[in-house]
């Protein structure tokens, strides 16, 4: 498995890559494609002022601006890094720059939802092509980005029926040069899948730490010193930025409530094996789940590490 980029191309795919929003995301979009040479020039578009300055402290940009519809113009590609509940007043605020042919895209969690807000806005002698790297950390803004955040990620194309072809292609060929593995899907499918592998176990994450500091029986103290039995691992999805997961539950309200339903099913079932002290059902159920980790890490998407392959020099922590 690679574990950098690879070296710069020849010459670049895009002509002017325009990153909307440059936080964790976007931050390292434009950092990887810096590193591979995959646009001439980038453009890096936010309206903080605060991000602004840093990203030109950072150096992460040939230009920076606070105005949409300038900072798109005769951009040939555009990727929207903005929280998902923004990108319909975006995606209209870009509208008057927009270049004949230029490729629409974004990184945005849920689909179903962007296209419904980004698609109205847009010309018709555009192309619109949605994406999402299954890729992040629980940290944001532009400091917090890296290069090879992509590396050996799934990234989600859902291109909508009678897209150009020749557009779909150009962004995988750009997510497949920083190192992303690229599968097509409907947006729908998306959000089903996205539902159960990651929308609900942050939802669980919240609610458990949620619980946790609201007992009273345990301290804060305690629950702080005796993390390390599990509770851990959900305080570092806890910690995700709230105005994103907020957005992302309210656009993926159907497929989210769905999967919770299930699951509430099946920890009924739990709670009932745990009563009637049914161990066999709970032995069963708890070996078919540890085939499931080992199927991702066979997959590379996990290491096989102990202690859930947390590092252990703070130097690491960088990445
Ligand atoms: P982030 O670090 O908070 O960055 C978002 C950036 O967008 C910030 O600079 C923010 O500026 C800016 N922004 C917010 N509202 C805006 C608006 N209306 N107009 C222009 N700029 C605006 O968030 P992120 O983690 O990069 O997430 C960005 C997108 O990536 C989201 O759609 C999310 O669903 C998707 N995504 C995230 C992850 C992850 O793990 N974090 C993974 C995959 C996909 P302010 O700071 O001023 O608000």
């Amino acid at each position: 498995m690679p574990d950098r980029l690879g070296a710069p191309l020849p010459a670049p795919l895009f002509n002017r890559l325009a990153i909307i929003g440059l936080g964790l995301i976007g931050s390292s979009l434009a950092r990887a494609a810096r590193a591979r040479n995959l646009a001439a020039a980038i453009v890096a578009i936010d309206g903080s002022e605060t991000v602004r300055d840093r990203v030109t402290q950072l150096n992460l940009a040939d230009t920076i601006t606070g105005d949409t519809a300038n900072g798109v113009q005769d951009a040939d590609f555009i990727i929207l890094c903005v929280p998902v509940g923004a990108c319909g007043s975006v995606a209209e605020a870009m509208r008057p720059g927009l270049a004949k042919g230029a490729i629409i895209s974004d990184v945005g969690s849920v689909k179903g939802s962007i296209v419904a807000q980004i698609a109205p806005h847009l010309p018709a002698n555009v192309h619109f092509v949605p994406a999402h790297p299954v890729a992040g950390t629980e940290y944001s803004g532009p400091d917090a980005g890296f290069s090879t955040l992509f590396l050996n990620r799934w990234c989600i194309l859902t291109p909508p029926e009678g897209t150009d072809p020749a557009a779909t292609a150009k962004v995988r060929a750009f997510w497949e040069a920083i190192g992303s593995n690229v599968e097509e899907m409907s947006p729908a499918h998306h959000d089903r899948v996205l539902a159960i592998t990651s929308h609900l176990p942050h939802l669980i994450a919240y609610n458990i730490v949620g619980t946790a500091a609201d007992l009273e029986e345990v301290t804060q103290s305690e629950v702080i010193k005796f993390s390390a039995g599990g509770f851990r691992d959900f305080t570092r999805i806890a910690a995700s930025d709230p105005t994103m997961w907020r957005d992302v539950f309210l656009n993926n309200k159907d497929a989210v409530l769905e999967m919770l339903g299930r699951f509430t099913e099946d920890l009924s079932a739990l709670q009932r094996a745990i009563r009637w002290g049914d161990g066999e059902a709970l032995f069963t159920h708890f070996t078919r789940t540890r085939a499931v980790r080992r199927s991702i890490i066979d997959l590379g998407q996990e290491v096989d590490a102990p202690d859930f392959g947390r590092r252990t020099k703070p130097d690491d922590e960088t990445q």
